[in-house]
């Protein structure tokens, strides 16, 4: 059985059995996997504290032919989200974890996906605001995956789109204020527009150059919503609880 290690990133994990786990992690190197982690589940499990979504460590594998299932050896933990000191952020880490659980395609490396994912922990852990971070890792996420529709220039009459842009209800792109006069469609305004702009070339590590008032981060997370929507052809269960918090509050 050949053995492997890397670093990874926790996605998620689901009961297996009496006391073992299945971890969803992905992998630098080979992309995503799914693993068992024996006696996960036990009292004196070597995994505790190892398995929280969007922990980054170090994990040893083994992989059995003919099987989907790897066999995990050990996880090390090396950044922990629950270092984090708001309670708020902990509230996205599963909609993050969601999000690339839902694009990382099984066992195929996307090492820019992972470098997002990491940089994203550290973001969390460093205490950046989190609804920023949240509409930024959006807005890289979708790019990376190519869905991302251009934001400098209206694919309706070719004029830029700095003065705020529009997308129609019935098609994901953004077209500027002329093409799509009137309310109907998500609207997106001047100072969103700059926020993506910005974000094309501020690393996650810098994130306090971004500005991002209440009102642009509404509109984007409108927006996103939609292309994750269209994109994945389902609402995000963690999107749907993230909203019912921010009601409840
Ligand atoms: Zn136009």
């Amino acid at each position: 059985m050949p053995v492997y290690q890397s670093e990874a990133l926790i996605l998620r994990t689901y009961k297996l059995g009496e006391a073992d786990s299945i971890v969803v992690f992905l992998t630098r190197d080979r992309g995503k996997k799914r693993g068992v982690a024996k006696g996960a589940r036990g009292r004196r499990s070597r995994y505790t504290g190892a398995l929280e979504p969007m922990t980054r460590g170090d994990v040893a594998y083994y992989e059995r032919e003919q099987r989907d299932l790897v066999r995990l050896n050990f996880i090390e933990p090396t950044r922990s989200p629950l270092s984090a000191a708001s309670g708020e952020a902990l509230g996205y880490v599963g909609y993050f974890a969601e999000l690339i659980d839902e694009w990382a395609p099984e066992a195929h490396a996307d090492e820019r996906l992972y470098r997002l994912g990491s940089s994203v922990v550290d973001a969390i852990a460093a205490g950046a605001p989190v609804e920023l971070l949240a509409r930024y890792f959006e807005y890289w996420l979708l790019r990376l995956q190519g869905v991302y529709p251009s934001i400098r220039q209206c694919p309706g009459c070719g004029g830029g789109l700095n003065e705020g842009a529009s997308m129609p209800q019935q098609d994901a792109v953004l077209v500027c204020r002329n093409c799509a006069p009137g309310t109907a469609g998500t609207r997106l305004s001047a100072e969103a527009m700059l926020f993506l702009k910005s974000a094309t070339s501020v690393a996650p590590d810098n994130l306090s150059t971004l500005v991002l008032t209440p009102r642009s981060a509404r509109e984007l997370e409108t927006a996103h919503r939609r292309l994750i929507t269209v994109h994945l052809d389902k609402d995000l269960k963690s999107a749907r609880v993230l909203r019912e918090m921010r009601q409840a509050r």
